[in-house]
């Protein structure tokens, strides 16, 4: 019997980019236990979903058989956290195991977070427990499903061996698959060395995996930080308009992909108030829904720093070109959150912005002064764009300002199909989460995998699935998240 995962890996982050990569191993798992596995991913992955539930597989999932081709190593990686420079950060409590090229022909990168200490771990334990590697699971996977780029998960494998936090609580492994682990703070740690060689290599490996087209522009670093601009825009409007609150967005969780990464104090929005913060450790209001456009922007003019003395060698006007590039966050910005509220509230694009804009701002005034639940009231908008206005109208005290408001939006002819489609139905809210996460720590994956269920499927309403849909009861009181 053939016992070997059937596709190769590669290292060619390790090996192209070695001043970023410490060779590293995992720590051995004493008793690992798979907790979820995520089969149409692996299938995606070529890895064979069954292999995966044997002993072996298991195995290659926490860390413990690297498989041929790999090099698993510690990235480095600086960061600005809460806006604070720390010129050294890195993987402290995860490891690249390395690269494959996925079904589609695309390299994916295969990471384990929770693998143990590593030389970036300063005062951390490197561990991770089961309940944040399993938040992290069914929000990124959610996120997907939702149509949002983002890291994915692959793996929750229980380590057998405890974790000291307030309790000592069971330990985890997250086998993570993201289109790369590239960061902001990657280019910030490579350019801080001063190395320009190095940074010109980061960047060209950047461009190489992600934005291929950039290699053909007339300066190809410009047109790099561009691109990331471009999807950084794209990736925060998406969160916007589904009220998800990443919680740290620090330059170190920003990546060059355009992809969500780290859960870690992330939540979704409840009542709609641009000021929510669930984070615990975010006393200031940094992170803050209504600031994660504005963070965005901060975070790459972080990277245009560090690109600037490639971008000083192709251009003369270097920092007037960084700065114009950064100024088309805000353009482009605005461009994808119009557009995406003209489809939240079902307009054809023949309503232009001079009436959507200010017909949005009213909404949004209106949700938050009677704190309607931003999930429940879009897709009850759905029924009133049917003719049934009494679902959405109900959430509001401030009933007639609403009806007047629906009137002028009813004018403009709304189509339910096209709200049904981008408004879901299920997204991990932050009770059910906690639920799920409470006796998967317990041992009892069931509420779990019910949850990931309902979310990885999110527009489509499904009978026996109300609880899920519904907003958090009275008594679960105000959300603070931890990391
Ligand atoms: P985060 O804010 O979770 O993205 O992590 C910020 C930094 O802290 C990264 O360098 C992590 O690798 C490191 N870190 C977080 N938790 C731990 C831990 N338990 N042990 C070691 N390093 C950690
Ligand atoms: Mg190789
Ligand atoms: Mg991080």
């Amino acid at each position: 019997v053939e016992s070997r995962p059937v596709v190769s890996f590669d290292d060619q982050f390790a090996q192209e980019l070695a001043e970023l990569a410490v060779p590293w191993q995992a720590d051995e798992a004493a008793d690992p236990r798979l907790l979820a596995l995520n089969e149409p991913l692996a299938v995606e992955l070529g890895l064979d979903p069954s292999w995966l539930r044997t002993p072996e597989g298991v195995r290659l999932l926490v860390g413990n058989q690297v498989p041929a081709g790999a090099t698993p190593v510690a990235q480095a990686y600086a960061g600005h956290q809460f806006g604070a420079y720390s010129p050294r950060l890195g993987d402290g409590r995860a490891l690249l195991l390395g690269e494959l090229v996925d079904a589609a022909g695309r390299p994916r990168d295969v990471h384990l977070k929770g693998s143990g200490r590593t030389p970036f771990a300063r005062g951390g334990d490197g561990l991770a427990a089961v309940a944040p590697m399993l938040r992290e699971y069914v929000v990124s996977e959610a996120m997907h499903a939702l149509g949002i780029p983002t890291t994915r998960s692959l793996a929750v494998v229980a380590t057998g061996r405890s974790v000291q936090r307030e309790t000592r609580l069971p330990g985890a492994v997250l086998t993570r698959v993201a289109s790369s682990h590239l960061r902001v703070g990657t280019f910030q740690y490579a350019r801080a060395t001063g190395d320009v060689d190095l940074l010109r290599r980061l960047a060209d490996h950047a461009i190489g995996r992600h934005h291929p087209d950039a290699a053909q522009a007339r300066s190809p670093y410009l047109a790099l930080l561009d691109a990331v601009v471009a999807s950084q825009a794209e990736l925060v409007t998406r969160w916007m308009l589904v009220g998800f609150v990443h919680g740290v967005m620090n330059t170190d969780n920003m990546t060059i992909s355009g992809e969500t990464i780290d859960y870690g104090p992330c939540a979704f929005l409840e009542a709609y108030d641009p000021a929510t913060v669930y984070s615990s450790i975010d006393t200031g209001g940094r992170y803050a829904y209504g600031n994660q456009p504005a963070v965005a922007q901060w975070n790459l003019a972080r990277l245009a720093e560090a690109l600037l003395p490639l971008l000083h060698h192709e251009e003369e006007q270097a920092v007037e070109l960084a700065v114009s590039s950064l100024e088309r966050f805000a353009m482009s910005y605005s461009a994808a959150w119009s557009a995406g509220m003209r489809t939240k509230l079902g307009l054809p694009g023949t309503v232009g912005d001079e009436v959507l804009d200010p017909l949005v701002a009213e909404l949004l005034a209106l949700l938050q002064e009677s704190r309607v639940d931003h999930t429940s009231f879009f897709r009850a908008l759905g029924r009133a764009a049917q003719g049934d206005p009494e679902p959405a109208r109900s959430m509001f005290v401030n009933l007639a300002g609403f009806d007047a408001w629906a009137r002028r939006w009813r004018d403009l002819h709304p189509q339910a199909e096209l709200m049904d489609r981008v408004n879901p139905v299920y997204i991990p809210r932050n009770h059910l989460v906690e639920e799920a996460l409470a006796a998967g720590t317990d041992g009892d994956l069931g509420p779990f995998s019910q949850l990931v269920d309902a979310v990885t499927d999110p527009f489509q309403e499904r009978r026996g699935l109300e609880r899920y849909a519904e907003p958090a009861p009275a008594d679960f009181g105000r959300y603070r998240t931890f990391c």
